[in-house]
């Protein structure tokens, strides 16, 4: 056997990327490429129940109480993001425009989810625990072995939509100090699209405003500004991650509406991570029959925990 066939037999024969403890080859190897499929969520299809007027979701007809007091961001996505520092966040309603707070995240709940509707979106919030700390241990540390983790991009943007959903609803979005009404442009499919991927609009999703190349700075930083139209409804979220600068758009793309989009990478298919010793990978897959370009960055950075804004 050849030396690339060895190598290729050891990836397939090995963990897949997905994290799933399954063999690569039993798992998201398919064909000659990776794909992990967007994780089903059953929403439509959860049995009726009662209808909870606080949830969200209660034109379902399937809420099942109590209220969950749930957290805004999920509890092992902050974890990932605050290492041993603060989490820090800014765009809320009770903090200046660019004003940052390093604070106790669990603090933060919403009550606009009963427990079964917030259970049942659970799965989205193990994929991005996963995406994020992945994300974070490629930037802060190089190793001699190339790594690679690959994620559904439907779920990382589902759960965005979910985390924003969460603070629009529970009065914790704004524009300076002004609270916003939290009302989504999509609001009436809103459900629907954290369901399926395929209920998304044609050019909606997520953004990368960064170009291969681009210098990062690791931030354990949490940003969330909205993207509002002219009836002060949200139809965009510009996420700061870990250094990354994310768009979520909700509707199709207009240039002209958006134009610092023009340039940005719709859906990247991976994103990889350059260190002196080795390249990181982190799949992202799609299934919106498209073809979508890889996004490189480089030359990691930390930037040290500030303690200033506490
Ligand atoms: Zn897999
Ligand atoms: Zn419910």
């Amino acid at each position: 056997m050849g030396e690339a066939k060895r190598k290729r037999e050891a990836v397939l024969n090995g963990p897949c990327p997905c994290a799933s403890a399954r063999a690569a080859r039993d798992c998201c190897f398919v064909g000659q490429n990776w794909h992990r499929p967007a994780t089903a969520l059953g929403l439509a299809e959860l049995p009726p129940a009662s209808v909870i007027d606080r949830c969200y979701m209660k034109e379902l007809n399937s809420c099942v109480g109590p209220i969950s007091g749930e957290h805004l961001i999920s509890v092992s996505v902050i974890e990932i993001l605050q290492g041993d520092g603060g989490f820090s966040i800014s765009g809320v309603p009770w903090l200046e425009a660019g004003e940052e707070k390093i604070m106790a995240p669990k603090s933060l709940r919403a009550n606009c989810l009963c427990t079964k509707h917030n259970s049942a979106l659970s799965p989205i919030d193990d994929a991005a625990r996963y995406f994020f700390l992945s994300l974070k241990t490629y930037l802060e540390s190089d190793t001699a072995a190339p790594r690679h983790a690959l994620v559904s991009g439907h779920d990382l943007e589902r759960w965005l939509l979910k985390t924003a959903k969460a603070l629009a609803v529970s009065g914790n979005l704004a524009r300076g100090r002004e609270k916003l009404s939290g009302t989504f442009a999509q609001d009436d499919a809103l459900i629907g699209m954290l369901d399926d991927p395929a209920a998304w609009p044609a050019s909606a999703g997520v953004y990368c405003l960064m170009n291969t190349g681009d210098l990062m700075v690791n931030h354990a930083r949490f940003q969330l500004v909205p993207w509002m139209n002219e009836q002060d409804e949200i139809v965009a979220l510009q996420v700061s991650i870990l250094g990354f600068i994310f768009v979520l758009l909700l509707e199709p793309l207009d240039i002209v509406t958006y134009p610092m989009l023009a340039d940005a990478k719709y859906r990247p298919a991976r994103i990889t991570i350059a260190h002196p010793k080795s390249n990181s990978w982190l799949t992202l897959s799609w299934q919106d029959g498209q073809v979508h370009e890889a996004l490189n960055v480089q030359f990691v950075q930390n930037v040290p925990q500030e303690n200033s804004a506490a």
